[in-house]
């Protein structure tokens, strides 16, 4: 395929309510769009690294600008068989995995939709459905958490993520655990910790949970190593793993039992589909992870997770959770699984984003043309 014409929009898409982690507080999602045109055929790709650089070093503003000035103008006019050659034309560019991503995952979605396959298919998966789970952030008090946690339990998630920072840690853990005894847990530290709290993580070593989510660092794997070591209860790496070769030496050195894996963070859907066979080939099973895209990004996320290692259910959320109206149509909702778990089901295609909602979100907007 070649590519004739990039269109790139850093776009801010309002939250109905705050999204509070260990990094503080998002009133909106701050996203990079691309559409990649190659003759009649068009296809968008997404990835949110959020406005500020807290999770990982990129951000948005940032992500668009590195698209825009060197990204796109290094894939423009190229005939690009396969991602890998989309992928060689980027690596010069050292690091920036979320701008990266917005290219890889709208070549996939051209992919598709050239040959007629769908996305999920076209990156090895066979089943068609999977279930997702809950993922509740820091609240205004445990109570609140309780009853959310009430209601989500009631509907059927399978597994109970919870956000876990320094003043809503461990007392908050106990708390929950001492009312829902059976339920399936995990935290998520976001990086909010070092091997100087490596107490707090044997008291929770005691609760029971199916995994501790990124207890250290963001770049740091052999501290998670020897926290392992220490540790009954599996670590699941997440903002550390940003490249398959990351993912290889995690799995070498022993630096966790589980890898959440988000297309955007791994540099798009062929590392992510890489990552996942390199974990796969280890013993180590994954999960997918979202970054609150809209409709558009979180399609990818779908298609992704229904490859056969990833056997934790997905951090996926349906639209209607964060946002009065998703960027793009349609949006993404849950399904009843076969035993009436919410799951979602494999997307046909990508969905574009809708015009107009496109046009008032926009921040900023490029085009790069073929010269
Ligand atoms: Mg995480």
């Amino acid at each position: 395929m070649k590519i004739d014409r990039i269109d790139l929009f850093h776009v801010a898409m309002p939250l109905i309510y705050p999204w509070k982690t260990a990094y503080g507080e998002d009133a909106a999602i701050h996203a990079v769009l691309c559409r990649m045109s190659s003759g009649s055929l068009w296809a968008w790709g997404e990835s949110a690294p959020f406005a500020a650089p807290c999770y990982s070093p990129e951000w948005a503003g940032g992500a668009f600008a590195v698209a825009r000035d060197w990204l796109a103008p290094a894939i423009v006019g190229h005939e690009l068989a396969s991602s890998s050659d989309l992928l060689d034309r980027l690596q010069v560019y050292k690091g920036n995995p979320f701008a990266k991503a917005v290219f890889d995952i709208a070549w996939w979605g051209l992919k598709s939709r050239a040959s007629g396959i769908p996305l999920h298919r076209l990156l090895g998966a066979t089943r068609d459905q999977v279930a997702v789970g809950a993922d509740f952030g820091v609240m205004d008090s445990v109570d609140d958490l309780l009853s959310s946690i009430d209601a989500a339990v009631s509907e059927g998630f399978p597994r109970v993520k919870l956000k876990f920072r320094p003043g809503w840690d461990l007392p908050m853990l106990k708390r929950v655990r001492e009312t829902f005894p059976n339920q399936v847990f995990h935290i998520d530290c976001n990086s909010g910790y070092t091997l100087e709290d490596r107490e707090l993580f044997r008291e929770v070593d005691e609760l029971g949970l199916a995994m501790i989510e990124q207890p250290l660092p963001h770049d740091d794997l052999l501290d998670h190593a020897t926290l392992q070591s220490e540790l009954q209860t599996p670590i699941c790496l997440d903002e550390t793993i940003v490249s398959v070769h990351r993912a290889q030496q995690a799995c070498r050195i022993g630096a966790c039992g589980w890898v959440n894996i988000k297309p955007g963070r791994v540099g798009g859907l062929t590392n992510a589909v890489a990552i996942h066979d390199t974990c796969q080939a280890a013993g180590i099973p994954c999960w997918v992870g979202g970054m609150l895209e809209s409709a558009t990004g979180s399609a990818a996320c779908v298609a992704l997770a229904m490859l056969d290692n990833f056997s934790y259910p997905a951090d996926i959320f349906p639209s209607a959770r964060f946002y009065h109206e998703d960027l793009a149509d349609p949006p993404l909702a849950l399904t009843p699984g076969e035993s009436g778990e919410p799951s979602v089901h494999a997307p046909l295609e990508i969905p574009d984003p809708v015009e107009s909602r496109l046009k008032s979100l926009t921040i900023e907007a490029a085009t790069v043309r073929a010269s």
